[in-house]
């Protein structure tokens, strides 16, 4: 089966269609700066990617762009439409509607919708993407996989904050999480690589790319996170703060004179490795300033690190202890300096980092100490491939009970 893996941003793009059977990935792009006049479309794999200058007023002419690449021109994936057997969106916010992957009709549409209270810029965005599809692939199944679903098995000393009660329930505040597809994927792979099952291990995942999050699984079950309401919570960021005095809210902008649409701005936009080291919120040039004698940059550096270990502390003992720690995304997967400092002073709690499988470079693997009781796993994340093999699977139980054939694990991978 061949699944349209969709992740519309609010002025971007991104697709890639994978066939889930042979876990192959035949395109990928992305539409950027969509509804500018500087828009344009990133289309092939590796090296053969094109850019190509192309005008798009909104995501119904980028999903057109999409479809046309990927059926006619050099890098086209598939000779025809008919080819694309069902679309995956990736949806950031499902509130508590949404526990898990879903079939989309028009009565997700509207949940979606009404979500979007809760992620402006990112539901709107996607529904943009939903409509795009629903025009130029009338009949083709769609599933909605939500960032925050795997989260809601959180328990509620967990997901609430101590704010008044009624907050909660007039505006359904309380933590959802994010990053919730990448947490269930390098979980479910952390475990296989371990060789156990799942629900007999404690596992610290830990998500650290431009956005960072880090999760509590307690035997295959979500039990705490640090992203929020919103993801500006947590751990320090590219970017966003990461949680702070929330008192600091109110000062900066007395003092500064901000409105509240500034204040998010700041804390979103301006802050993190970004903000403290006033070069970058990309690791790699914090790294390279910390190294040359940057002060800025060290103490972003070390901030950074001091703010994933405490989270690893905290979830410790919420879980009363841990069998691994994962990590995964650009800063995760890629930088060693990151991890080594991550890790140093963590071995009376059980955790060693065998420097020189931290040197080495790969694909899924361990990089604790054989003398380490905890095991530190780096897994590629693959969200993807997750949005893909959750459309597959809803796609074939519905198939399955079409045809009378109503143990879907007959069908699935
Ligand atoms: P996004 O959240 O945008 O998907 P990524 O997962 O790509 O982000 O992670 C981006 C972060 O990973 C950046 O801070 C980047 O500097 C860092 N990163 C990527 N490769 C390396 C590397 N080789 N060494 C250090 N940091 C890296």
């Amino acid at each position: 089966m061949n699944v349209l893996v969709i992740n519309a941003g609010s002025s971007s793009l991104k697709y890639q269609l994978l066939n889930v059977e042979r876990q192959e990935l035949l395109a990928k792009g992305i539409c950027e700066r969509v509804g500018s006049a500087e828009s344009f479309h990133k289309h092939g794999l590796d090296e053969n990617e094109r850019v190509i200058d192309a005008h798009m007023a909104d995501h119904d002419d980028a999903m057109a762009l999409v479809l046309e690449s990927l059926t006619s021109g050099p890098a086209k994936a598939v000779d025809s439409l008919a080819e694309i057997d069902a679309v995956g969106h990736r949806i950031v916010q499902g509130g508590k509607y949404f526990d898990r992957s879903v079939l989309i009709d028009e009565d997700v549409v509207a949940k979606i919708d009404e979500l979007a209270e809760l992620a402006p810029l990112h539901n709107k965005a996607a529904l943009m993407g939903i409509r795009a599809c629903q025009k130029h692939m009338p009949d083709v199944p769609m599933v909605a996989v939500f960032d925050t679903s795997f989260f809601q098995t959180l328990p509620p000393k967990a997901y609430m904050y101590p704010l008044p009660y009624e907050l909660y329930e007039k505006y359904a505040i309380r933590k959802y999480g994010a990053h919730g597809t990448s947490h269930r994927y390098i979980s479910e792979r952390a475990a296989a690589v371990l060789d156990e099952p799942i629900d007999e291990l404690k596992l610290i995942t830990c998500h650290l790319g431009n956005g960072c999050s880090i999760s509590a699984i307690d035997h295959g079950v979500a039990v705490d996170t640090s992203m929020g309401l919103t993801p500006l919570d947590g751990l320090m960021m590219g970017t966003r703060c990461g949680a702070i005095d929330p008192a600091i809210v109110p000062f900066v902008m007395e003092h500064e004179g901000l409105s509240p649409a500034e204040m998010n701005d700041l804390m979103n936009k301006k802050s993190g490795l970004l903000g403290i080291s006033g070069i970058s919120n990309d690791l790699r040039s914090v790294r390279d300033a910390s190294e040359k004698g940057d002060e800025r940059a060290m103490l972003a550096y070390d901030m950074y690190s001091n703010s994933v270990k405490k989270y690893i502390g905290q979830y410790i003992a919420v879980m009363g202890g841990v069998d691994a720690i994962v990590l995964t995304a650009g800063v995760g997967e890629n930088c060693e300096k990151m991890r080594r400092l991550i890790f140093t002073g963590l071995q009376p709690l059980g955790i060693i980092l065998d420097e020189e499988k931290n040197r080495q470079r790969g694909f899924e693997r361990e990089i604790s100490a054989d003398s380490s009781q905890v095991k530190i796993i780096i897994i590629p994340t693959n969200e993807e491939y997750m949005i893909a093999r959750d459309t597959y699977e809803i796609i074939h139980e519905r198939v399955g009970m079409e045809d009378g054939v109503h143990d879907a694990a007959e069908i699935l991978m």
